[in-house]
């Protein structure tokens, strides 16, 4: 059993995958660390993160302890991890791991930009996280500030818009539903009730629901 998640950043992918994987009994693996543990390897040999040699041997070179660095979660890597995320050659090696760890059994929870698309387009259920720009942004501030970091919304916002549209707007892997994707707009909706919807919407799958799913 894979579960594919998707969605742009800050739409709760992290939470909602996490509550799957421990409700289905699946291993969860997040994506965007990888990117962001690459973006800080990049950063590490003193290359800007946009150049795709430098960004591309990174790749090749992560190891699993890159991804239990404890510098990852601030909003430069954030960035910085978009940035290298949009170089062909640095997807082209994490393809793999990816996939391996899907297969692995019993199954998975992955979430990231293209998991539905391109690493598992053969996922028992995709789904989708859609919420405004404003929503994300709000959470995503209380969540800094909740941990004694600088939330101020409107960095916080700036910086979602423009990670979203490089994410969006890149040639390789950009940020889609597949076509298959279950679509669940979170705006107005708290992570319990999230939950329960993607509960409802993997049983119909595994169920062997409709086509309308
Ligand atoms: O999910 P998270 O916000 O940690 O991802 C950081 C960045 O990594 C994203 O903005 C995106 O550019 C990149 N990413 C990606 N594909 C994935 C997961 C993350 O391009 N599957």
């Amino acid at each position: 059993m894979i579960i594919a998640i998707d969605g742009p950043a800050a739409s709760g992918k992290g939470t909602l995958a996490r509550r799957l994987a421990a409700h289905f009994g699946l291993a969860y693996l997040d994506t965007g660390l990888i990117y962001r543990a690459v973006g800080a390897r990049t950063a590490d040999l003193g290359a800007d993160p946009a150049d795709a040699a430098a960004a591309t041997a990174a790749a090749e070179a992560l190891t699993l302890a890159d991804l239990a660095r404890t510098d990852l979660r601030g909003e430069a890597a954030a960035s910085a991890a978009s940035k290298v995320a949009a170089i062909p050659g640095v997807r082209a090696a994490l393809l793999d791991f990816q996939r391996r760890f899907a297969a692995t059994p019993p199954g998975a929870v992955l979430d990231g930009r293209d998991i539905g698309t391109v690493i598992c387009p053969d996922a028992t259920a995709k789904l989708f996280l859609l919420a405004s720009a404003e929503v994300r942004a709000r959470r995503r501030a209380a969540e800094l500030q909740a941990r004694g970091e600088a939330g101020i919304y409107a960095a916080v916002l700036r910086d979602l818009m423009a990670r979203d549209e490089r994410d969006s707007g890149r040639d390789v892997a950009p940020l889609q539903p597949a076509a298959d994707a279950i679509l669940l707009n979170t705006d107005d909706l708290n992570a319990d009730q999230v939950f329960e919807l993607a509960v409802q919407a993997v049983g119909r799958k595994v169920g062997g629901g409709s086509a309308q799913d």
